[in-house]
């Protein structure tokens, strides 16, 4: 448990997340253009009459973001609102030209309605958070203000472009419900999870670093055993989860010693400052009023009926919680190596696509993975939070089927293990071609010819007599020694299973 100790009392934090993703679309939420995210593009090629706002111009409701924002609803296990509206959330800032922001406020039923994740708590175990709702709206424009001396752009390539804000739940009138995040590591775990149900529903990139996912984060404290919560504040937009761990922690610790001088916390939203780690009010908190929300008159009501829910609920992949257990229970893994093997989607699909089905390499690839592989990323070809590998000389790219052939060649006695480690360090160094033909080159072929092993195993009896009389008066340990002896004779060649039988039968 994440606890601050004070001079009179211990005080717990309680966290708030409201994280938008940018989400997957061929076009925006209410126009016609591209919504494809690409940062190189011209400003203002992808942007129409529509998110620019001209006069006169009608939004049109994408029926595919709202599909999109219903798979991600199931994925999180939450009720879909049969009938929600959208609102206007009216505001000036030159990067909306509009005026508003559509958007499904508090008031209006969202498509999204209540729901709940599972992260790892703290304390290791299972932990439910619960999730309020997660709503529709629309992204403003970005304003530009590095391209001229005394002039500032405004590229509305990404106004319009679809958002799903998705809001976690404080049970207030039951502050016993610990359903909540609670310390700076859940914050991160719960902000990975929200990820990985994103991309493997593929519904967002979820990337923070490219900002196509990013969250308000809401903290206050309260003494342990206190049975209500404090007043909080909010830290906006923040982008980094290690920006995010820090930013809880110090805006905790400033709300601690502000209580405990006997002052109030004032219910403020707070810039987080990068460079010293420090947070500031940035403007006392607006309320619902100063938006003049109202329903959009522009835009129908939203009904979505039960058939609409369930025909998308059957194109849904497998998410990451399902992935796991299905390695737990059909591959027999441990919950260690479910529980790596699923960190993020791109792994787990490396994994399943070495694994191809056959049951016998669930474990060996597992090994494999974790033990070496995850040791050395930049060899995976996963390119979520690495670059593109395009260079030449970059390290070679293992591929799923290499991890196969080799798990494979070593279950038919092709090739040792000592034999398959030596071929992927090959690998790593830049070593071309399929395993077979790696082996090949290198003359590495496993001795499974029990006339072969047998004359080395004689020779290395006849060699250590002494040994030999003390393997036989009961120092059974010296076994290796011998195994050790014959895999040197036969260059690392022999099969260690075979020569050890061997070598346990002649010594007998
Ligand atoms: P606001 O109107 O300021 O946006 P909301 O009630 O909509 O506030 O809540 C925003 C987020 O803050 C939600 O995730 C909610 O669970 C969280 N939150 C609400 N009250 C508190 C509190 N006292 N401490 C921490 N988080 C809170
Ligand atoms: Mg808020």
């Amino acid at each position: 448990m994440f606890i601050i100790k004070g001079k009179t009392t211990d005080w717990e934090v309680v966290i708030g997340l409201e994280t938008h993703i940018e989400v997957l679309s061929k076009s925006k939420i209410f126009s016609g253009a591209s919504a494809d995210y690409n940062p190189t593009v011209a400003p203002n090629t992808q942007a129409c009459m529509v998110d620019v706002a001209m006069p006169g111009m009608l939004p049109v409701l994408n029926k595919y973001c709202v599909e999109q924002a219903i798979k991600f609803g199931l994925g999180i296990n939450a009720e879909i609102s049969k009938h929600s509206r959208f609102a206007r959330k009216q505001y000036f800032y030159p990067d909306l030209s509009q005026g508003y922001q559509i958007t499904q406020p508090d008031d209006e039923p969202p498509v999204v309605g209540r729901g709940w994740l599972e992260i790892i708590g703290d304390d290791g175990n299972p932990k439910k958070i619960l999730i309020r709702r997660a709503h529709l709206e629309q992204d403003a424009a970005k304003n530009k203000h590095d391209m001229h001396p005394s002039k500032s752009f405004v590229d509305f390539n990404r106004c319009g472009v679809m958002l799903l804000e998705i809001v976690t739940f404080l049970d207030t009138k039951n502050p016993d419900n610990k359903s909540y995040i609670s310390s700076p590591d859940e914050a991160e775990r719960y902000l990975r999870q929200i990820r990985e149900i994103a991309r493997a529903l593929g519904v967002s990139k979820a990337n923070m670093e490219e900002g196509s996912m990013r969250a308000d984060v809401n903290v206050s404290v309260r003494p342990v055993g206190s049975k209500t919560f404090g007043t909080k504040t909010e830290i906006k937009n923040m982008v980094s989860f290690k920006f995010i761990k820090t930013a809880i922690e110090y805006e905790a610790k400033r709300q601690v010693e502000i209580l405990e001088n006997g002052g109030k916390v004032s219910q403020d939203t707070m810039r987080y400052h990068q460079d010293d780690g420090t947070t500031s009010v940035e403007r006392t908190k607006e309320n619902a009023l100063d938006y003049r929300y109202f329903p959009d008159p522009d835009l129908l009501e939203l009904e979505i009926t039960d058939e609409e829910i369930e025909r998308i609920r059957k194109t849904m992949p497998e998410l990451p919680s399902a992935t796991r257990e299905r390695y737990i229970n059909e591959f027999g893994l441990s919950e260690y190596d479910a529980t790596r093997l699923t960190e993020t989607v791109d792994i787990s699909h490396w994994y399943d696509a070495a694994v191809a089905g056959k049951k016998e390499r669930a474990k060996p690839v597992a090994n494999w993975l974790i033990s070496e592989l995850f040791a050395h990323p930049e060899n995976m070809d996963i390119t979520n939070e690495t670059t593109e590998n395009s260079d030449p000389d970059a390290p070679r790219i293992i591929t799923p089927e290499n991890i196969a052939e080799l798990v494979d060649m070593i279950a038919a006695n092709e090739i040792n293990g000592k034999q398959a480690k030596e071929i992927f360090i090959k690998m790593l160094d830049g070593e071309r071609g399929t395993i077979h033909e790696i082996a090949d080159k290198y003359g590495m072929k496993q001795i499974t010819d029990t006339g072969a092993i047998e004359s080395a195993v004689d020779e290395v009896i006849k060699n250590n007599p002494a040994q030999v009389e003390q393997y036989k008066s009961g120092k059974v340990g010296l076994l290796g020694f011998f195994v050790g002896n014959v895999m040197k004779a036969t260059h690392g060649q022999a099969n260690p299973a075979m020569v050890s039988d061997l070598l346990k039968q002649k010594l007998a």
